[in-house]
């Protein structure tokens, strides 16, 4: 199975062997109660030992491979460790109009089969059969050929397709992020944490109107400053429904390094400034105007071409008096009529930040690397993973800066040792996520198996309520799955194996 924008997978289970994880799966669906966890971070963070009510035995169904579909199986395995998607497909499924054409659409079919799936992928309190996807991939089919192919499969691009089907459903209507503000401390759009299972929710009509925002959405800040006169373009916004990060080519990375490459100033070096640009149109039209004045002093005896000079004079020092005032009040303002000189080869930074965070923070690790050949390969570094992820160094902190050599966000906090206070000072601030599953990439770039790392929390916990030191207490159980097979791993084999591909943060 191959990543994004390559070529024809290969049969997964031969790289499944060759990574040495048949033994794991051997164990097949066993359930272990030995609690699973980081150690040092339980240490660090005061986590309590868990209870005896955290280590019941969990079962979770896996879904049979049809055929190059490990794709599918660990993103929809994935989705299903996300409360707060579980509560928006029920949303957008109640929101369905009946009896009508809204109900046999494409989208609607995709949202309800996809209900019924992350229904059955639920953890159960005993052993379950694997279940066969074919009636969703049927679906997802006639809204993308590519699902069913024989290659070319892509676990981000999956997740896009069910993420814009879902948002095409007729009548499911989005609270705009506009509406909300986006820089505002939002609170109240709190999702829940990653919840395990036990019954989900049944009242749909109720999930419709509070969960009916699309959980992924979020909004992007960029920012183009001219370094020459300082000059910031209009802010530009935009929503994303999961970021796209590079990663470094370097053997061993963290999320947060990948982060900050994302929202690092760049340096663009053929920017052409509009203030640097009106600037030199300025010193143009003066330079001209002071040789039509030097040039009138000779034309004393030649009244009409004075004429013509003096009401060219007029005509550039009407232009100089526009100029002027769109450097003092708005250099984009429409400029009819005036040429504008080039600017002089100038420098620009370019910043992107988060400026509202979503309630699921999606990050694919981009792993291709173009070669000079034409050709692709997998960037093998591996990048390790927080359990807390504390996003503030990469928002706008609802503090905007102008300067362009400068971020975009006001000061931000230090990077580095999480604390109990640090942790929730980031989540007063909406920037706090716990780590909830990850699609993971085995093999080579245009062959592999995709498999997933998915968190299953205590039932009796509600994280968007729970105070602090209950969210830090709470155990962590986490399962390997590889289509029709799960296998429990503990936090630090998930936050170590570096080979993660895409992240699912839920917000606290
Ligand atoms: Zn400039």
């Amino acid at each position: 199975m191959s990543l994004a924008g390559s070529f024809g997978g290969q049969r997964s289970l031969v790289l499944l062997a060759s990574a040495g994880l048949v033994s794991l799966f051997a164990l097949g669906l066993l359930a272990f109660s030995t609690p699973s966890g980081d150690a040092s971070a339980g240490r660090r963070l005061g986590r309590h030992k868990p209870s005896k009510r955290h280590r019941r035995k969990v079962y979770l169904r896996g879904l049979y491979n049809l055929g190059n579909t490990c794709f599918l199986n660990s993103t929809l395995q994935s989705l299903s460790a996300l409360s707060a998607f579980s509560g928006y497909v029920d949303g957008c499924v109640a929101a369905i109009p009946q009896n009508s054409a809204g109900s046999g659409s494409v989208d609607a079919v995709i949202a309800t089969q996809l209900k019924h799936v992350l229904d059955l992928l639920a953890p159960q309190p005993h052993r379950v059969p694997a279940h066969s996807p074919r009636t969703l991939i049927s679906s997802l089919s006639r809204r993308g050929q590519w699902v069913a192919s024989r290659g070319e499969q892509d676990a981000q691009e999956l997740f896009q397709m069910l993420s814009s089907a879902l948002r095409a459903i007729p009548r499911v209507e989005e609270a705009s992020l506009f509406d909300i503000g986006f820089l505002s401390s939002d609170r109240s759009a709190k999702g829940g944490g990653c919840s395990t299972g036990g019954p989900r929710a049944k009242s749909t009509a109720a999930a419709a109107t509070t969960t009916i925002e699309n959980p992924f959405l979020g909004m992007a800040a960029s920012r183009t400053a001219c370094v020459r006169c300082g000059y910031t373009a209009a802010i530009r916004h935009f929503t994303f429904d999961n970021l796209s990060l590079s990663i470094p080519r370097v053997r061993n990375t963290s999320v947060e390094e990948c982060l900050a490459l994302y929202t690092v100033i760049d340096q663009l070096d053929d920017f052409k400034c509009r203030r640097c640009a009106i600037v030199a149109t300025l010193e143009r039209l003066k330079l001209e105007i002071e040789g039509a004045r030097s040039g009138l002093a000779g034309l004393a005896d030649k009244p009409r071409k004075a004429r013509r000079v003096e009401e060219t004079i007029d005509r550039l020092l009407e232009q100089q008096r526009r100029l002027e005032d769109a450097l003092a009040t708005d250099p984009e303002v429409e400029l009819a009529g005036i040429q504008l000189s080039a600017p002089p080869a100038g420098v620009s930074t370019r910043q992107t930040m988060i400026a509202r965070p979503p309630r699921v923070l999606v990050l694919h690790l981009s792993r291709s690397i173009f070669l000079p050949t034409g050709g692709t390969t997998k960037n093998p570094a591996r990048v390790r993973l927080q359990r807390f992820l504390d996003i503030s160094p990469f928002t706008t902190t609802g503090h905007i800066s102008i300067a362009a050599s400068r971020p975009i966000s006001g000061p931000v906090p230090p990077t580095g040792e999480h604390s109990a206070a640090t942790l929730a000072d980031a989540r007063r601030r909406n920037c706090l996520y716990r780590l909830c599953a990850v699609v993971f990439h085995l093999g080579a770039h245009d062959s592999g198996h995709y498999c997933a790392y998915r968190r299953v929390g205590s039932a009796d916990s509600d994280p968007s309520r729970a105070d602090m030191d209950s969210v830090l207490a709470e155990a962590d159980r986490w399962f390997m799955i590889s289509d029709a097979k799960a296998v429990e791993v503990s936090l630090a084999d998930v936050l170590g194996a570096g080979n993660g591909y895409l992240l699912f943060y839920e917000r606290l």
